[in-house]
């Protein structure tokens, strides 16, 4: 073989899992100048092996394409490591302890900020500003929720924002009070913004820092495109710029620029003009978020039929439609003309009708686009919808890793949604037996962004973190791992918009790819979450990689 039409690099010996079309497997790739040049048998890699050509033996190990991450949040798990960070830990207690920790250890921040803890962890759900106050008397404090929907804020935060027993609660949100109308240091949704606001905004270099971090840890997860699910001039915009200006932002990133819900149809404009001034290298600002409801532990999911209360009788609430629903149509409809992708958040069953009806208005006016409107979360779908994912040509972005009995699930939602509404949660078995196409991610830093976690779920239905003696959530959503694996790789290609690239193992595309430290799909290996990656490649090029990939 000459040395030109050698391999850069071979994988030999494997369990390649190529997620083409025929979903084939293989045991070898052979890539050249980032290009995958050979998919196929040892015998046909072999050959291309030259004097110069990286030689990896995977022994058995399997191999997939790159993951994809539908929608995360990198910039705010990068930041999210930077600040004050009870993501990953559990309990008061232990959050308590990381507080006082912190602010000891930042004598001269202003504001402590930081956040991650669960709602699972209070009584109600609801943290409470005392415990706060004895860590942090003199400044204030504002502590984001896991999934960012809620605030937990000690007095001096209240009180530089000027919250009282008197202050109304925004029309987006609600401030927690005692029974005397005090506040009690918790923040619903749009509420958290009066005091956010007030807190110092992040510079540009701790932004950057945040990102990078962030792409690092995604690359470890085997993680080589994404979707920001949320993207904003102030934040998100700026990092991406400068990062994939300078060649340094390795991942392929589709970003959905944030729909302000307090403004109308004028912003789209702005969009216009951002999508024009801000692409540059692999980020690509194309998509736009719109986030129609809330969260249902807090009850300001859009639900069709209102909540039950503590008593198991209807109350009179049904959630938040964040954005008028006749108004989205004609938004959705103005959007897709314009070629801007729709990524809705909709977790209640009526957001997520919203979100349809929605793309069903585009549809009506434009014909079928190939904008690819995505709706994310989908907790909550009502049976006679599930037909319309297909029907619309809407993808389901799932985050699996919330599919399971843990506490938030069993406290904080089934006993207010009542018992058949509940069997409604993540029916993603329903919407692939009803033809949907299926995209996966994790809503990092909500979740985990460990993609292997929540395929685990995906699966299984059971919370990683208690494998043994919990029963399935849901059994008969469970999905086979292939799907699983084919949400997060072609799924999430399709939605980016870059399934001629990446999202499969094919010649003529990228060589985009993961090694893992074993045979994933041979369940005598252990869990699918307990599978590590120790190599992920992006062009042929490693952007991650352990000593094991060559051990
Ligand atoms: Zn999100």
């Amino acid at each position: 073989m000459s040395t030109s039409h050698a391999a850069d690099l071979v994988l030999v010996g494997g369990r390649v899992a190529t997620m083409d079309p025929a979903r084939s497997w293989v045991s070898a790739i052979a890539v050249r100048d980032g290009r995958i040049i050979a998919v196929g048998r040892d015998a046909a890699a072999r050959p291309l092996i030259g004097p110069h050509s990286r030689v990896i033996e995977l022994r058995g190990r399997t191999v997939t394409p790159g993951f994809g991450d539908a929608h995360v949040h990198p910039l705010h798990g990068g930041l999210a490591r930077l600040r004050c960070e009870l993501h990953g830990t559990r309990g008061l207690d232990r959050y308590l302890e990381i507080i006082a920790t912190y602010a000891a250890g930042h004598p001269d921040q202003p504001w402590i900020l930081g956040g991650g803890w669960s709602m699972d962890d209070f009584p109600g759900g609801v943290p409470g500003r005392a415990e706060l106050d004895r860590l942090v008397p003199d400044r204030p404090v504002f502590l984001s929720s896991r999934d960012g929907h809620s605030a937990w804020v000690n007095s001096r935060a209240l009180e530089v924002a000027g919250i009282t027993a008197e202050t109304s609660d925004p029309p987006d949100g609600r401030i927690d009070r005692d029974a005397d109308g005090r506040p009690v240091g918790a923040l619903q949704e749009g509420a958290t913004d009066l005091v956010e606001r007030l807190a110092p905004a992040a510079t540009a270099e701790e932004l950057l820092a945040a990102l990078r971090l962030a792409q690092a840890e995604l690359h470890s997860l085997g993680i080589t495109t994404w979707q920001d699910a949320i993207v904003t001039p102030e934040l998100e915009e700026p990092a991406y710029v400068t990062l994939a200006g300078r060649g340094e932002l390795t991942a392929r990133v589709v970003g959905a620029l944030w729909w302000e819900r307090s403004h109308g149809a004028e912003q789209i404009d702005e969009f216009v003009e951002r999508r024009a001034r801000t692409a540059v290298g692999r980020y690509a600002p194309t998509s736009v978020k719109i986030m129609q409801d809330g969260v249902l532990e807090n009850f300001t999911g859009a639900v069709l039929e209102p909540y039950l209360g503590e008593d198991g009788r209807p109350t009179a609430n049904r959630g938040l439609s964040q954005v008028d629903p006749d108004a989205l149509k004609g938004y959705v409809a103005r959007l897709d003309a314009l070629g801007f992708q729709p990524h809705f958040h909709a977790i209640g069953e009526r957001a997520v009708r919203e979100a349809l009806d929605a793309v069903a208005a585009a549809r009506a006016a434009n014909g079928v686009s190939d904008t690819r409107p995505h709706i994310a979360h989908i907790q909550v779908i009502h049976p006679d919808d599930i037909d319309r994912f297909r029907k619309l040509g809407v993808v389901a972005n799932a985050q699996p890793y919330w599919a399971c009995h843990e506490g938030q699930m069993d406290n904080l939602t089934i006993p207010f949604l009542g018992p058949e509404r509940s069997t409604w949660q993540y029916p993603f078995r329903s919407l692939i037996a009803a033809g949907a196409m299926l995209a996966m991610g994790s809503d990092w830093s909500v979740s985990t962004a460990n993609p292997l976690l929540e395929m685990e779920v995906a699966v299984n239905r059971i919370a990683d973190v208690a494998r043994h003696g919990t029963p399935p959530f849901l059994p008969e959503e469970r999905i086979d791992l292939v799907d699983a694996l084919a949400a997060f790789t072609a799924g999430t290609a399709w939605v980016n918009h870059l399934e001629t690239e990446v999202g499969s193992l094919e010649v003529g595309k990228a060589a985009d790819l993961v090694v893992l430290d074993r045979d994933l799909f041979d369940r005598g290996a252990g869990a699918i979450g307990e599978a590590h990656v120790v190599g992920t490649f992006i062009d042929g090029a490693p952007v991650f990689e352990d000593a094991a990939l060559d051990g």
